[in-house]
């Protein structure tokens, strides 16, 4: 069944539906996911999942997620409180969710794909403030519901996708997801129940002492749901082990769905297993026959994709240096992009998570004993750099290969200015901005900027690589497209002095303004960059400077380790 070939083009209206744009919608299919019990159950792997899993069924899809917090977006958020913000190409700040359903998926999403409390509310408020509601009373319902629902709908129509999956953040019950429940319950009687598929999300808990896995939490939540008006029709549970036929039979019966819409997932050695393990359950097989999709699944290439992950044979340490390694997530992409640079060399990466602020002259040898690499991620504030700088340090006079990225960059530029051009004071001017060398300073279009939320440089820009430079044998051709997000950047009036000392600044703008990569010739692998390559990493291919910064880390870790 070819969708698209069907779908009539529709110009996108404000309130209420066209008849156009009800003949768009009526061809798009939409699953909706939501989850009970507990936060943090991997909903977004489960809807990552199956976007994998409806496009190896020949559908296109896209991916969004509902976030119930109040933030705009989780640009200003700490990572230590939200973990890492994920950039789209075109710019936007969101949910890390958002880089699984990329990574799994292979598909890249945009700023439709990120909804927040904050950022409805804000709309719903800026237009209240324009008179755009002809004086009635503004409300939760309609009002927010309705810029939910456009929201939903205006991913749709920019995408053209066949199927949308919308994640809805947080628990069934929570005060805060309330409208966005409201708003996919009403949005199924605008598209039509038959065009859409309810997918809850459980924690079924095993109870030691008893010996066995329980029911009733997912009953409960069940109930709750069908409170709000909507009846999932699949229901996922998420367990620790195999949670047994009859708890699936006695879930089906009290929860109202067919015995083969009950899918287990159960917690998997790698993340990438799932689609595979919850087609075997019946997923894709059980949301197909909801929405009446056809297409036989091919799921050859994701398979020999596995096989590669499990051949691994070699196991290579690397450091990750950075401010906020008590929270891994912080460090989602990265570390996904390490180990994807792994898979292609036949690799397990091991990171060895170092909190900067313990790296000094003095413990730098013990901290990086045995490492085959040395990665060091973004980060803002002063806090920590110092021993950022360290680390590049013994990277460099070490040889160990050494990845910067966006803030590692600039920590790279600072130790080389203090260490080999003689500039004792460099620092940057995100830490004193009073200073007089300032390697690393504020870009032009940054310095009148009041608003801290989604101001700096954002998503995907073009950079010119230098010929015969090791970063263009890597990439293999002469120009690329990354994604950012800082402030600063390299200062202008320290190239010359730097390529006098043999830093090569081999990535540039296209205008030739803006120094986007540096690299140290003679080298094993010290590349800086000042965007983050981890955003465009894919499981099953590896992004080029991750795949060379593994392998030669693995080669170090060979030789060093012998
Ligand atoms: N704080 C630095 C800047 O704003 C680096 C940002 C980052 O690492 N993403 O330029």
């Amino acid at each position: 069944m070819d969708l698209k070939k069907k779908r009539p083009f529709f110009v996108f209206c404000h309130r209420k539906s066209s008849k156009k744009e009800k003949n768009y919608m009526n061809h798009t299919k939409y699953v909706f996911v939501t989850g009970g019990v507990v936060s943090g159950l991997g909903k977004g792997i489960v809807a990552a999942s199956l976007g994998r899993l409806l496009r190896q069924r020949g559908y296109s899809i896209a991916v969004q997620k509902l976030d119930p917090y109040m933030n705009v977006d989780p640009g200003t958020m700490n990572p230590l409180e939200h973990g890492e913000v994920y950039v789209t190409e075109d710019g936007a700040e969101t949910d890390l969710d958002l880089g699984h359903y990329e990574r799994f998926t292979g598909v890249n999403l945009t700023k439709y794909s990120n909804l927040t409390s904050g950022k409805v509310f804000y709309s719903v408020i800026e237009k209240e403030r324009k008179g755009e509601y002809l004086g009635k009373t503004v409300q939760i319902i309609p009002h927010v519901t309705d810029e939910t629902k456009r929201f939903i709908r205006k991913n749709a129509e920019k995408t053209k996708a066949d199927i949308v999956i919308t994640e809805i953040g947080g628990t069934i019950g929570d005060i805060e997801s309330r409208h966005f429940l409201e708003a996919i319950r009403q949005f199924s009687f605008d598209v039509g129940r038959e065009n859409c598929c309810f997918i809850h999300v459980c924690l079924v808990p095993y109870i030691t002492g008893s010996n066995e896995y329980k029911s009733k939490p997912t009953q409960h939540s069940v109930n709750e749901l069908q409170g709000i008006g909507i009846t999932p029709d699949v229901i996922v549970l998420r367990s620790d082990g195999p949670v047994g036929e009859e708890i699936k039979r006695k879930i089906a019966r009290f929860c109202n769905v067919d015995a083969d819409c009950v899918v287990s997932d159960i917690t998997l050695k790698c993340l990438y297993d799932t689609p595979v393990a919850l087609h075997k359950e019946g997923l894709d097989k059980a949301v197909a026959r909801k929405l009446k999709l056809g297409g036989r699944i091919d799921l050859k290439e994701w398979r020999a994709f596995l096989k590669s992950v499990k051949s691994a044979k070699k196991t290579v340490d690397i450091a990750l240096v950075g401010k906020y390694v008590t929270l891994h997530d912080a460090y989602l992409s990265v570390a996904e992009a390490l180990n994807a640079g792994g898979y292609a060399c036949g690799a397990r990466v091991n990171i060895r998570w170092v909190d900067s602020e313990t790296v000094t002259a003095q413990t730098a040898p013990v901290i990086f004993a045995g490492v085959g690499g040395i990665i060091i991620p973004g980060g803002f504030g002063n806090r920590a750099t110092e021993g950022m700088i360290q680390s590049c340090r013994y990277a460099r006079e070490n040889d160990i290969p050494c990845l910067g990225i966006c803030l590692g960059m600039q920590m790279m530029a600072i130790e080389f200015a203090r260490d080999v051009c003689g500039l004792k004071g460099a620092t940057s001017g995100e830490f004193e901005p009073q200073s007089d060398c300032k390697i690393i300073d504020l870009m032009n279009d940054q310095k009148n900027i009041e608003n801290m939320g989604g101001t700096m440089r954002l998503g995907a820009y073009d950079c010119v690589l230098k010929p015969g430079s090791a970063v263009y044998a890597m990439y293999s051709r002469p120009q690329i497209a990354e994604r950012h997000r800082h402030r600063y950047e390299f200062n202008n009036a320290y190239r010359e002095i730097f390529e006098q000392n043999g830093m090569s600044l081999c990535g540039q703008s296209p205008d030739g303004k803006l120094v986007e990569i540096m690299e140290l010739p003679g080298k094993s692998f010290y590349v800086g960059c000042q965007f983050h390559p981890e955003f465009k990493s894919r499981p099953d291919e590896a992004h080029p400077l991750f795949a060379e910064f593994v392998k030669k880390s693995v080669q170090h870790s060979m030789e060093t380790n012998k």
